[in-house]
Order: structure tokens, then C-alpha cells, then sequence
């Protein structure tokens, strides 16, 4: 189960929200102030990892004082304490001394939020406050940002932050998926603050010494496109290990969009449903990557059982990360995690439901960048920083795991939607025949390791009357009554229990 789910049932969720959330968080330049008077020391040898001890968060929420009351217990009761839970779990800091409270000037944040006279005078018994606030923006297409406001004297850390929602994009209908992505959303935007950041890069800092990194943020042509690479040793070792290319320079930061997006995410070509990627995304993972990123800060410590499993990319080598997705002459994708043909439909990378290849239909854009015309015609993807490379875009009327959709299902009661369920592919059809090409469908998987550490796949199949169907051969399963059936498993078991 994914730890966004987690997240979800531990929150007793009650309201929800939209998809479509920008991430805007570098519009909102302020000069990063310092917090921490000149008297403070380091709790004592940072090496020793039993000196540090988890972040401690604070949010004000003194400037939502005048959103509904619906929208300030959504932000307030829903999806801060799950988000907070999961940094202070996270994260670990070497605390430092003396332990006062954190207190925080009027102008810190620039004019995105009000500092109360409490922050000043009382202050924070914490290590980061963050100042939440609601704005109502309908023309604005997002539905949080964020800003890292200050940042810790001695070490750099950032110690100050605001994330601002806008209240036009919260729906409060109260579907478990929409406040899943809320949750996503609100996780990547305090990401922002406490590290992922164009304006906390140059403030990175070697552990040991407590002096900036210097050389670790570089920009390299990549595929044609100048990008952003970032290099952090936990993260570079991990992003290594996990694509199989030992001379991977670092991560490469999104090479496309304005610059709250450029160098400031993980490339979606590369990290595709990374919840630091740029744009919202269905079934985002809060990844090894971010936390090796927050390792590689030089302020925090990170406990990656934490961490969700990607498996996109995973073992294909250099050749996955510097050569482009589509071949130009030959119009072939080199990977399954690029698709084709152009426009048709499939499952999602992590199975979760259906989508498009690239887009509903072929879009021409003739400002294409040429390293991006692929297919010689300026055919456009829909996404905006796959560096137009096809991948499955997620539709959100075919997701599995949204028990509403239910009433959808081709074969009715057959299928299973919800937690867990994932999508196949198939033929199979409630009057006997298969269907002359596949469709969708929902079911949920159960999975059997076997000795050669393969996996034996069974389908739950029928309704309340049902049981589970054993997958006999990959790729096919035959089920009685209803024609043969055709469905592609392949990475159903991976993903299963996730
Ligand atoms: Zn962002």
C-alpha cells in the first residue's frame, strides 16, 4: 500500500480536492532571512548518528483564520497532521544548544503571510516553523505553494517557511483519491521548503564541517537540453544503484517549463511518477530519491523505510537516462516506460488504471524544441516535462483504485475497484465473445512468490458469489463462461501490496 493511502486511512479523511495543482513555489522569491542567535552551538560532534534526533515541526495557522471553517479544518486537521507525521518520522537533525524557542521577525516571509505578534515574542518550540495560509485565486491554476522563508545560522537548515493554498481548487467532495493527491501535494510543497529548492541549494552543507557544497549543482547538456544536475552523494550512489549506470553525475532536475518549475523538481522523463516531479500526478511516490535529497542537504538524516519502491527505470542502464526516448530515424521507443503507438491506450506504469500514450490524439505544436520532435512532424505529448516522451498519461475517470468508479466496469460486479485493485488489459466480454481488441478492466491481483522468484498471479473474479482465478500462463488467463482472455500482467505483482 502506497504510504500516500497510509496517509489517507490514518486521517480519518473527510473532504477532497482537485488534480490539477501547478506547483508555483519559486514565483515566490523572498531573500531567506536567518533565524538563531549567534550564541548557538551544535548539540556536539555531528558525525555521531546518536546525536541527532527527529525534526520537530510547527505550523501556524493564524492566517487561515479567515478561510471557511470547512476549508480550515480540511488544511488544519487533515492535512497537515498526517504530512507533519511523516517529516518528524523522516527526518533527523542534530539539534542545537541553547534549546530556545524558535522565534521568527515580522518580515520574514516577505508579504505571503502575516507574521503574528506570537512568533516574535513567545516563538516556537521547534525546529522549523512553517506559516500556512488560504488565498482565493480562481484564475490561478494551483492549490498550494510554498516558500522557504529562513534559514538556521549555524547550519544553514531552513528554519523558517509558508505554504499558501488556494481555496478556489479545494473541493471539499470527499473522495479518498482527491484528498490523496491533496496529501501529495501538501507533502511536496513542505519539500520545498525543507530543502528541495533552488534557493537552498548554494546553502547545502558538508555534515562534518558544517561548510557549503560547492560544484554540487551543475548544468550539462542532456538529450540537446541544458539541465539542471544535481549531485549529492546519497542521492547520486542511489540514483546510480537503482538505474544500473555507475557513471550517472547526478540527478537531472526538469529541464522544461517557467522557472518555479526548471531545476527545482526530479525530470519527469526520468522519475515519471515521483511525487517531486512537476505537476501533479496519479499514484505519486514519495521515493528513496527525495529522502537521498534531504540526506545530501547535509541537515538531516533520513529513514528510507519510509520510502516507497519505484521501479521505473529501475536496471535499464545509462543508456535509459542519456539517449532519447524515441528513436528519431527508426520512430521507436527503446523502453516500456515509453510508449507507443502514439495515442493508444494501456495501463499505467505502476498499474494503477488507464490512460493514453502521449495524448488522445497526435497534437501538432510548431514550436516544438527540435531535440523533442521525435516523430518529425512536431507531434506534442500532453505532458509538459517528459521532454515529450510517450508515457501513459493517467486518466482519472480509469482508476482502479477509485471505488466510485465502480459503476463503470464493463463486466459490472466482476470487477473490483478500490485499494489495491489494478488494471489489465483484456478481451473478455459478459456475452460470451471476446472483444475483437482489448479494454480495461479492474481487478484485484493476489500474488504467490515461487521458488524461481517469479510469481504465481490469481485474479479475483465474480462479484460477492466470486473467487480467485489462477493466471496460468503470463499473459493470458482463461475464464470460464466468459470467452478467452487476454490480460498483460507484467509488473502486477511488483506493484501488488504497495
Ligand atoms: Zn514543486
Amino acid at each position: 500500500m502506497s504510504f500516500l493511502k497510509t496517509l489517507f486511512i490514518l486521517s480519518f479523511c473527510l473532504f477532497s480536492s482537485l488534480y490539477a495543482h501547478k506547483c508555483v513555489h519559486n514565483e515566490m522569491d523572498v531573500t531567506l532571512k536567518v533565524t538563531g542567535n549567534h550564541q548557538h552551538k551544535l548539540f556536539t560532534n555531528l558525525p555521531l548518528r546518536s546525536n541527532y534526533r527527529n525534526l520537530r515541526m510547527a505550523f501556524d495557522f493564524t492566517n487561515i483564520e479567515s478561510a471557511s471553517e470547512y476549508v480550515q479544518i480540511y488544511i488544519r486537521d487533515l492535512l497537515m497532521p498526517p504530512v507533519q507525521s511523516f517529516f518528524e518520522a523522516a527526518l533527523k537533525i542534530v539539534p542545537t544548544l541553547p534549546a530556545s524557542n524558535l522565534y521568527v521577525g515580522q518580515d520574514t516571509c516577505g508579504s505571503f503571510v502575516t507574521i503574528p505578534p506570537k512568533a516574535w515574542t513567545v516563538g516556537y518550540d521547534s525546529d522549523i516553523v512553517i506559516f500556512v495560509s488560504a488565498v482565493y485565486e480562481p484564475s490561478a491554476e494551483y492549490l498550494a505553494r510554498s516558500v522557504p522563508c529562513a534559514i538556521n545560522r549555524l547550519t544553514n537548515r531552513p528554519s523558517v517557511g509558508a505554504i499558501i493554498f488556494n481555496t478556489a481548487y479545494i473541493k471539499l467532495d470527499m473522495k479518498d483519491t482527491t484528498i490523496e493527491s491533496d496529501l501529495s501535494t501538501t507533502l511536496h510543497e513542505i519539500t520545498h521548503v525543507l530543502g528541495f529548492s533552488k534557493a537552498l541549494y548554494p546553502r547545502y552543507i558538508d555534515p562534518k564541517t558544517l561548510q557549503p557544497l560547492t560544484g554540487h549543482i551543475f548544468n550539462k547538456t542532456v538529450n540537446g537540453i541544458p539541465t539542471m544536475v544535481l549531485n549529492v552523494p546519497p542521492l547520486t550512489q542511489r540514483l546510480r544503484a537503482h538505474f544500473n549506470c555507475s557513471t550517472l553525475e547526478g540527478a537531472y532536475l526538469e529541464n522544461e517549463g517557467g522557472p518555479g518549475s526548471f531545476g527545482a523538481h526530479f525530470e519527469r522523463r526520468v522519475f515519471y511518477n515521483e511525487f517531486m516531479t512537476a505537476s501533479d500526478i496519479k499514484d505519486a511516490r514519495v521515493s528513496e530519491f527525495t529522502l537521498a535529497l534531504f540526506e545530501g542537504t547535509g541537515w538531516y538524516q533520513a529513514d528510507y523505510s519510509l520510502a516507497e519502491p519505484m521501479t521505473y527505470g529501475k536496471n535499464k542502464g545509462c543508456e535509459f537516462l542519456d539517449t532519447k526516448c524515441v528513436n528519431p530515424d527508426t520512430k521507436e521507443t527503446s523502453f516500456k516506460e515509453f510508449c507507443s503507438p502514439f495515442a493508444s491506450r494501456g495501463v499505467t506504469w505502476t498499474r494503477r488504471g488507464f490512460g493514453v500514450c502521449g495524448a488522445f490524439k497526435p497534437y501538432i505544436n510548431p514550436s516544438l524544441h527540435s531535440e523533442f520532435d521525435y516523430w518529425g512532424n512536431k507531434t506534442k505529448v500532453i505532458d509538459s516535462f517528459s521532454d515529450n516522451c510517450p508515457q501513459i498519461q493517467f486518466l482519472s475517470s480509469f482508476d482502479c483504485e477509485d471505488s466510485s468508479l465502480g459503476v463503470n466496469a464493463l463486466l459490472d460486479t466482476y470487477e473490483s475497484y478500490g485499494i489495491g485493485s489494478k488494471a489489465f488489459m483484456g478481451t473478455l466480454s459478459l456475452d460470451d465473445s471476446a472483444l475483437s481488441e482489448p479494454l480495461g478492466f479492474c481487478f484485484k491481483p493476489k500474488c504467490l512468490k515461487k521458488e524461481d522468484g517469479g510469481y504465481e498471479l490469481s485474479v479475483f473474479f465474480g462479484g460477492s458469489d466470486g473467487g480467485y482465478v489462477n493466471c496460468s500462463a503470463a499473459g493470458t488467463v482463461l475464464a470460464e463462461d466468459f470467452g478467452f482472455f487476454i490480460i498483460f500482467w507484467e509488473r502486477v505483482c511488483e506493484f501488488n501490496n504497495l
